[in-house]
């Protein structure tokens, strides 16, 4: 099993680009904020911890995370590899990364700090099929969503604020894992303040 990495601060366009990436390649999409926002709605042990840091835009710890990680990839459609979206986030999540599977590619999508906050504070997605749209950027069109019934839902940490938080520890925590990732030869740089369409064709071409 050999997997993908989406690297990039909040608000890149990693679940964007991932829902895009999974239809060509076939390879299923792993988010973590996916995974603990689900724990979260569930009530779960995990998601009542997780969501004390989730709201204050800190990492969740590498355990949680790891152990995340670890259960899901024995599920039958991870065999073939997998997309991870918004892991790992930290050395220690990419040393256990590292014990877990071979990442051939990791895909950094590039954007600039002062455009983080208005990509962040202007997302909404669908409750039902979950694709994600932009008040501005990347509005729902009259072909609609993905699903039946369009049902618009914000998620709790995007606003100002946390963002800033989020991003710090992007900085700090996060960026770090480039430098990992660049001397293993598997680092691939994308210009993310583009046209979605472009991204998407400059990954592919990347993965090939
Ligand atoms: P991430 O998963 O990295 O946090 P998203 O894919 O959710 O990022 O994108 C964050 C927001 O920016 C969403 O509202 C999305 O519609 C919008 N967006 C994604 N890609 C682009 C782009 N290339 N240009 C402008 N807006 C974008
Ligand atoms: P975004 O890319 O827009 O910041 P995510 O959905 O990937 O959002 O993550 C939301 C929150 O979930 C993060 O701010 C963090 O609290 C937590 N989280 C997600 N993935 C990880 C991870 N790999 N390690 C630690 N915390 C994580």
């Amino acid at each position: 099993m050999s997997s993908i990495v989406l690297f990039g601060p909040p608000g890149a366009g990693k679940g964007t680009q991932a829902e895009r990436i999974t239809q060509q390649t076939g390879l299923p999409q792993i988010s973590t904020g996916d995974m603990l926002r689900a724990a979260v709605k569930a009530g779960t042990e995990t998601g009542i911890l997780a969501k004390t840091y989730m709201d204050a835009g800190q990492l969740v710890p590498d355990e949680v995370i790891i152990d995340l990680i670890k259960e899901r990839i024995t599920h039958p459609d991870a065999k073939n590899g997998v997309m991870f979206d918004g892991f790992p986030r930290t050395i220690p999540q990419a040393e256990a990364l590292a014990d877990i599977t071979a990442v051939t590619h990791v895909i950094a999508i590039e954007v600039p700090d002062e455009r983080i906050v208005e990509r962040i504070c202007g997302r909404y997605s669908c409750a039902g099929c979950g694709n994600v749209f932009h008040d501005i950027f990347n509005p729902l069109g009259p072909d609609g969503c993905g699903c039946d019934r369009f049902v618009e839902k914000r998620r709790a940490d995007d606003n100002e604020d946390t963002v800033l938080s989020r991003l710090g520890a992007y900085h700090d925590q996060t960026s770090p894992l480039a430098d990992w990732y660049e001397s293993a030869g598997i680092f691939h740089r994308i210009n993310g303040d583009r046209a979605i369409d472009d991204i998407t064709a400059d990954i592919l071409s990347a993965l090939q």
